[in-house]
């Protein structure tokens, strides 16, 4: 009896161990699997952009996230993306959180001087703000992407309150960029079925990434390298950002872009816009 009661508590020991080891090795796992294009969730462990501007308290936190990317992405091909086809060798530059004065124009002029176009996902409030930031970018040829008026946690908030979001900042970019932006972005990825359903119904797609370069960590431009390159792969979408809160500081973003452009280009890629590598307009075709 005494030796049965042992081998239950080793039992009961290893099978602590293991849940621990796989609790502990979530996130790992989870940016690991993302090359292979299987269950991916890094936004869970995405404090990004709620430094300053953002609130703070409406961080989500980390847990286990309702549905994973991939299980959105195949529920409603083509309304929920993250990257493109696997098949040519393209892959999109998305900057998120502008238009911010002290690193949007920087961006701009990178992007202007290597003839590369980009997608920036705008925030409304900003945009209203500093209209003349996201006039420059139509102007100089990059797609305009719906990020929200002031960046909720959209699984957090009401069905109502998300659509508000994203109503009142395409109200917002109309007039700037002349049409009603079609991707939506939604802060740190997090979103559920029912907005996906509610997006697409109002002819919007959802477009989240495949590769992050965690660049909202205020790292530098080496570490940013390593990160895009860890899951870059053929119709890849690139998360970067070019606004960041008080405290938060892409310069790293800024120095890493030539050299990101170069090393892309020297490996075969072509650098697309979001409608180039999913084959569909910038703009939503209005209900
Ligand atoms: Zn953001």
């Amino acid at each position: 009896m005494r030796r049965w009661g042992e081998a239950r508590k080793a039992l009961l020991l290893a099978a602590c161990l293991l849940l621990a080891a796989s609790a502990g090795a979530e996130p790992a796992s989870g940016k690991r699997s993302a090359a292979a294009g299987s269950e991916y969730r890094p936004q869970a462990q995405h404090p990004s952009e709620e430094t300053g501007a953002f609130s703070g308290a409406q961080r989500p936190k980390k847990k286990k996230p309702a549905i994973s990317w991939v299980a959105l992405q195949q529920r409603y091909p083509g309304a929920f993306v993250i990257g493109g086809s696997r098949r040519f060798r393209r892959v999109a530059l998305t900057f998120d959180d502008v238009p911010d004065p002290r690193y949007t124009p920087q961006v701009l002029e990178t992007l202007a001087r290597y003839k590369v176009r980009a997608t920036f996902f705008v925030v409304g409030q900003r945009a209203a703000a500093h209209p003349a930031i996201v006039r420059r970018m139509q102007r100089e040829g990059h797609i305009i992407g719906n990020h929200s008026l002031n960046h909720p946690v959209f699984s957090r908030i009401s069905q109502y309150a998300m659509q508000q979001q994203v109503l009142r900042t395409d109200w917002i970019l109309r007039p700037l960029v002349g049409y009603s932006p079609r991707f939506v972005r939604p802060p740190y990825g997090e979103i559920t079925p029912a907005q996906v359903e509610w997006l697409s119904g109002k002819g919007f797609t959802v477009v989240n990434w495949d590769v992050d370069s965690e660049d909202w960590r205020s790292i530098d431009s080496g570490a940013i390298l390593i990160n895009i390159k860890r899951t870059l792969q053929p119709g890849s979408i690139v998360l970067q950002h070019a606004g960041g809160g008080t405290g938060q500081d892409l310069s790293g973003t800024i120095a890493a872009l030539p050299r990101l452009i170069k090393l892309l280009r020297s490996k075969g890629y072509a650098i697309v816009t979001l409608p180039e590598l999913l084959g569909r307009p910038a703009a939503r075709r209005l209900p």
